[in-house]
């Protein structure tokens, strides 16, 4: 075992034992090794540096109540990846590859993975990157695909489902029209990052995205997709410029199984004061519950144009808990999986 306070991880950076890598050249992908070497070695001109040639995942493994280790829907962020690579015309790992990589990550790092009970599990990055040298604009020959871990407890180390304010900035986009809004590449990430920071530096635990067209639905969050509780609703948006999150997936399925209507569709932003919960979600925290929108019409702007005050407030949702509790029992092993969802480790 690893000597880390497991109640205390956050989610941050930790070195671990080895990371799994394979790389595409002439045509194939390259036997996976595992490397205590946490350096790649490729060039400055490689197209990662100056294209933004990189896509990345990001899913979990979990230690059971029975001592089982879980990885929680590897299938859907090997897909994830293969239309992220994809899209940027790079050599993208088969889902058996993807896989292998996952489990081989986890087994190489099995003394990093958090004991049941702490409510802490082990964070696993796949990323695809472009390494061949190049000046022009191209897609990369040449890939890297790599998959890291880090144990991680809640995102912030805070008491989980502790409610979080969140900010509008219609100055600000994640992704265009016609973007690559729907795929989790790096470069969305390198987007939304000035904004990112300056709702932090400004007291906002999330920053919410609206349809870069015409700014008046709602998209996501910076880093993870919007889900809002309506009666015995399920509402999340529906646009082309929103990355299709898993964990939102998930929760869709699992409020169908509870008898819940789930509606996918347009989200007019005044619709915020007709919701009666309101979260983020996405594979870090499952879901945040968020107890009051600030809409600015520029984020630099000391006062927002309105403040929507979400009746769940300083607690987190009686039905967002549900569909939380259920999730975190799928995966610890304490309820049945019922949709398969789990791939055991042997
Ligand atoms: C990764 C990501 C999410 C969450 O997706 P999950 O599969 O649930 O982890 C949501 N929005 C954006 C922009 C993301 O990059």
């Amino acid at each position: 075992m690893a000597e880390l306070d497991w109640s205390s991880l956050g989610f941050k950076y930790r070195q671990t034992n080895r990371i799994i890598v394979s790389c595409f050249k002439d045509g194939e992908w390259s036997q996976p090794v595992a490397s205590d070497d946490f350096d790649f070695h490729f060039s400055a001109f490689a197209g990662v540096f100056h294209y933004a040639n990189s896509c990345f995942e990001g899913l979990k493994a979990f230690r059971g109540v029975d001592g089982k280790v879980r990885i929680f829907r590897p299938d859907e962020n090997a897909k994830r990846i293969q239309r992220s690579g994809s899209h940027l015309d790079m050599a993208v790992p088969s889902e058996e590859l993807f896989l292998d990589m996952c489990v081989r990550c986890v087994k190489e790092n099995i003394e990093f993975l958090p004991p049941y009970g702490y409510g802490a599990s082990m964070y696993l990055r796949p990323v695809l990157i472009g390494m061949n040298p190049q000046l022009g604009i191209a897609s990369s020959k040449e890939v890297i695909f790599a998959v890291m871990c880090a144990p991680v407890g809640t995102y912030s180390g805070a008491k989980i489902l502790t409610p979080a304010t969140a900010v509008i900035a219609r100055n600000y986009d994640r992704a265009a029209p016609n973007g690559t809004g729907q795929f989790k590449l790096s470069a969305n990430y390198a987007t939304s990052l000035h904004p990112y920071n300056m709702a932090h530096r400004q007291g906002f635990g999330e920053l919410l995205f609206l349809d870069p067209s015409t700014h008046t639905k709602i998209d996501e969050f910076g880093s993870s997709n919007f889900l809002a509780i309506k009666g015995n609703s399920y509402v999340t948006p529906l646009s082309d410029s929103v990355l299709p999150s898993i964990t939102n997936k998930t929760l869709q399925a699992v409020a169908a199984d509870f008898g819940m209507k789930v509606e996918k569709r347009a989200v007019p932003v005044e619709e915020l004061a007709e919701f009666d919960e309101v979260n983020a979600c996405g594979t870090a925290v499952v879901i945040t519950p968020v107890c009051k929108v600030f809409d600015k019409q520029r984020l630099e702007d000391e006062k927002a144009v309105k403040v929507y005050e979400i009746p769940s407030g300083d607690e987190c949702g009686k039905v967002s808990r549900k569909l939380y509790d259920r999730i975190r029992a799928i995966q610890d092993g304490r309820e049945e999986d019922t949709h398969g969802w789990n791939l055991i480790l042997d």
